[in-house]
């Protein structure tokens, strides 16, 4: 406090505003926003601010930059890339901001505030007899301003797209505390730039998003899922061809999963069954939904999968007969990222090539890495439908964890090379955070890089925003951290 009673550094006049219960200093209160999610970054913060509007917000930023103290957005602090983690400053949570602004049906959108749960922005959808169709395995969690930021994808961007596609307004707090109102619900809208798609993907370094509207889409009222076994990546991409041809968007999802993928499941899967007698090279997961309650979903799917058997090219399948065994198969996949952590370290790679160079990718950098390292597991699972790989390695059986881990590096080089030939991208859905930082430049157009550093310098000339994450522009920026220093 000052002579006058008046609150004297930033913290204070932060509490004075948010309250004391707001404004968190303790080790143990900020604790969980100073790590990522897997514990491969920590940080440190001055405090953790819990703003409840977008007033508070902008008070927050304009304090902050008056003072030249950066700031990190924060949700639900799920992101996979370090981009939420402090280092120094203060984290922004969004945690208060929970209000469902509006639904309108008509016009069949959602406002939303940023730091709703992606599940109950399902939920009030799904109430609604609408469907918002993001969904990730964190969804319990993870909140939509940070899934806006990350432009996540999940297993429904094959029909609806990435959250950057369900988007028609934002609106933004930005670096110098003015609030942008771009809440616009119009789908038609040729006014200019698209400012919104500036922020949607930039991971907090331009501005806070505090809401957003959001599209709705009519809700599935059927659906069939099945399971497919078949002796090659290749045969599974060619299921795929085939269903995108004959079934157009009924086709909401096509996952693919190693056999190494399987047996690690139904190793260490919770409520997990076998779902073919037989044991197969490749699997994929796949469902069919209508909002049409009579669409004969499992006929059609029955006809399509009954074909391919007959012309050999896959080798046998299952149809889930009732919602639950639906739900079990699903389980089969969405278990796939917990389970590696019983294998052992796993080297992560999320990346994305055109469809048509899926297998090509998949085959060429198993054997790259298999040949780099032998009795390395490759276990490349995931999205291929969008041509979205998780590239994932496990440590050969008995290896030291901590020595295979000083191995990241190398394995990122090895694969990101390849995704880069055949014209891919070394982050499809989760970001580019601290983890890919240093790699973005190696990868990226540098045309695209310097426009990218413009933008930033443009919107957060005092670089305050997330500083260090997605582009490092100065000397203060932490580094990425060394692979060898991950757990
Ligand atoms: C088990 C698991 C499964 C996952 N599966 C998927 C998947 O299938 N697909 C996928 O895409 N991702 C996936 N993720 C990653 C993660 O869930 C997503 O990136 C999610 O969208 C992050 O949301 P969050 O609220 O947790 O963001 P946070 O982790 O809090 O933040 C992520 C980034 O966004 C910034 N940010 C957060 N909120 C805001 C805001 N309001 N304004 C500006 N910037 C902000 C942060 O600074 C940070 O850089 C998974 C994560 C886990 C743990």
């Amino acid at each position: 406090m000052n002579r006058q009673g008046a609150p004297s550094t930033l913290l204070e006049r932060l509490a004075a505003r948010l309250g004391h219960a707001h404004v968190l200093t303790e080790p143990g209160d900020m604790a969980g926003s100073l790590v990522e999610t897997r514990g491969l970054y920590k940080g440190s913060a001055l405090g953790v601010v819990r703003p409840a509007d977008v007033e508070e917000v902008a008070f927050v930023v304009r304090e902050c930059a008056a003072a030249g103290v950066a700031i990190v957005p924060q949700g639900g602090n799920t992101g996979l890339v370090g981009g939420g983690v402090p280092y120094g400053g203060l984290v922004l949570s969004t945690v208060r901001l929970e209000r469902i602004r509006a639904l309108d049906r008509v016009n069949a959108t959602m406002t939303v505030e940023a730091g709703c749960i992606l599940q109950n922005i399902r939920a009030a959808a799904s109430e609604a007899d609408l469907l918002f169709p993001l969904s990730l395995p964190s969804e319990g969690s993870c909140r939509i301003g940070g899934n806006l930021a990350t432009n996540a994808g999940g297993a429904n961007v094959l029909r609806y797209g990435n959250a950057r596609d369900l988007v028609l307004g934002l609106e933004v707090v930005l670096a110098d505390g003015r609030i942008w109102n771009g809440l616009s619900g119009l789908r038609k809208d040729n006014t200019g730039y698209d400012l919104k798609n500036l922020f949607i993907g930039s991971e907090g370094t331009l501005g806070v998003i505090t809401a957003a509207v959001l599209k709705l889409f009519p809700k599935p009222k059927t659906r069939a899922v099945g399971f497919v076994g078949c002796a090659s990546v290749r045969a599974a991409l060619d299921l795929f061809a085939r269903l995108r041809q004959s079934d157009g968007d009924t086709l909401a999802a096509f996952e693919y999963i190693p056999r190494f993928g399987i047996e690690m499941v139904l190793k260490h899967g919770r409520a997990v069954t076998r779902p073919l007698a037989g044991e197969h090279h490749s699997y994929a997961l796949l469902e069919l939904s209508s909002p049409d309650p009579h669409a004969e979903l499992r006929v059609r799917l029955e006809a399509v999968l009954g074909a391919a058997l007959e012309d050999g090219l896959i080798e046998d399948a299952t149809i889930g007969a009732s919602e639950s065994q639906n739900e079990a198969l699903w389980r089969l996949r969405e278990s796939l990222s917990e389970v590696q952590g019983f294998e052992g370290g796993s080297i992560k790679h999320d990346v994305s090539v055109p469809v048509s160079s899926v297998a090509a990718f998949i085959e060429e950098a198993s054997a790259a890495c298999e040949a780099a390292m032998p009795g390395i597991r490759v276990c490349a699972f995931g999205h291929v439908g969008d041509g979205n790989i998780h590239f994932n390695l496990s440590q050969p059986v008995g290896m030291d964890k901590q020595a295979y881990l000083a191995e990241w590096r190398r394995f990122n080089d090895i694969v990101h090379s390849i995704v880069a030939r055949l014209h891919g991208s070394i982050s499809a859905e989760h970001g580019i955070g601290l983890m890919k930082r240093d790699e973005l430049p190696h990868y990226k157009d540098p045309v695209a890089l310097d426009l990218m550093r413009t933008l930033k310098r443009a919107l957060d000339p005092q670089n305050i925003m997330n500083p260090g994450k997605v582009i490092a522009l100065g000397d203060d920026a932490p580094a990425a951290l060394p692979m060898a220093k991950r757990a």
